[in-house]
């Protein structure tokens, strides 16, 4: 039984303002859109994950995924098509050659998925093709011209459609192809418009669409208060320099120019292996010699990115994120000054958080001790990260 995640991410949300469409926006340091992909990803069930996106945002997608680049579960993305049915349609197509059983139809816009309204989706299909969350509607309601009221409609039986939409995939497939040209707004319009039979599932106001700038606080204050579990961890690591000819010599993920290297069975990259240590330390999960023993060939020259790759993985998996990091290179030699910006960019795009998360800075020890004598290079971090209560 395979189950498919579809996330739509393809429209162009201009209602929400801003210089880039809104699902590449930030939201709690990553972008909107990483948000589903996570919680797929993180969602044992979910076996395939695919991102429809519009051909102009080739670009904002890969940003978008870094660190997931060799994620085998995450499918290259799909383009979309004018309008949100056509988009779901070519996605449809697309995860066609992986035969899926079951496919979740989600749009990017809503980032609270939750563990347990996904069983409870797939827990219907099991009876019915289609199940949807959806709310009921609670408020009277209007009709209105001008603002002027014209009457009212009952609400009795009324309910707002969410996503994720599930159903069963080869079903759901043939209704697209089958509705093609019909102007529907959902994909239960899409089944029904089949005949299939496609049920609710209560689903919740904090699955909320962001689609107003304003949304955007909405949501990061529902976020924050979802991880309320706030922890630090402090991570410290030292390389001493060594004179192999040819090797870069790393740190904080950027090739620094310098006419010495760093020795290590790793590429030595004493900066990332502080940060993972800072994050593992934060999660009390051991440390980075027991996630990747320096006695293991496969680790030989590895990229450390790597490492910090595993160490935020861990943080996902438990529903958290990184909410900043602090990170100090003590040496004389390099200056780590003109590397500053690249260096927070890079652990930005590995981390999928934002620039304004990550820190990074430098010191000498005024040439005393071993730092001070040029014999290596050390480097201390903090993260934080948010955990769910
Ligand atoms: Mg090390």
């Amino acid at each position: 039984m395979i189950t498919a995640a579809l996330i739509v991410a393809a429209g162009r949300g201009n209602r929400a303002g801003g210089e880039k469409p809104k699902q590449y926006q930030m939201l709690g340091g990553s972008p909107l859109l990483r948000h589903s992909i996570d919680f797929c990803l993180g969602y044992e069930g979910i076996a395939r994950v695919m991102v429809v996106i519009h051909p102009d945002d080739e670009a904002h997608y890969r940003s978008a995924i870094a660190g997931l680049e060799r994620e085998p579960r995450l499918l290259p993305p799909c383009l979309g098509g004018a309008e949100r049915q056509d988009s779901v349609r070519s996605g449809l197509e697309a995860l066609a050659a992986d035969s899926p059983n079951i496919v979740l139809i989600h749009d990017a816009a809503r980032p609270f998925l939750r563990h347990d309204q996904i069983d409870a989706l797939l827990g219907m299909l099991k009876q019915v093709s289609g199940a949807i969350l959806a709310v009921p509607v609670v408020d009277t309601l209007k009709r209105a011209e001008a603002g002027r009221i014209r009457g009212g409609a009952d609400r009795q039986g009324l309910w707002r459609a969410q996503t994720p939409q599930a159903f069963r995939f080869q079903e759901i497939l043939a209704a697209h192809r089958q509705a093609a040209g019909l102007a529907l707004t959902d994909d239960a319009a899409v089944a029904e418009h089949a005949g299939l039979d496609v049920r609710l599932v209560m689903g919740s106001e904090e699955n909320f669409k962001v689609t107003e700038a304003s949304d955007f606080a909405r949501a990061e204050r529902q976020l924050l208060l979802r991880l309320p579990d706030i922890r630090i961890g402090q991570g410290f690591d030292v390389h001493a320099f060594a004179d192999e000819p040819g090797r870069p010599l790393m740190l904080a993920g950027v090739a620094v120019p310098h006419e010495r290297s760093l020795a290590g069975h790793s590429d030595a990259d004493v900066a990332l292996h502080a940060l993972t240590d800072a994050i593992l330390g934060a999660l009390g999960d051991g440390d980075i010699g027991l996630h990747f023993p320096p006695s293991d060939a496969r680790w030989k020259n590895a990229d450390s990115a790597a490492f910090l790759r595993h160490a935020l993985a861990l943080v996902a998996k438990r529903n958290g994120m990184l909410a900043h990091c602090d990170v100090t290179i003590i040496c004389e030699a390099p200056k780590i000054g003109p590397h500053r910006e690249a260096m927070r960019d890079r652990i930005a795009e590995i981390a999928g958080i934002g620039r304004d998360r990550v820190s990074i800075k430098a010191t000498t020890t005024e040439k005393l001790g071993f730092t001070g004598r040029r014999e290596g290079i050390a480097a201390m971090a903090t993260a934080t990260i948010r955990l769910p209560g």
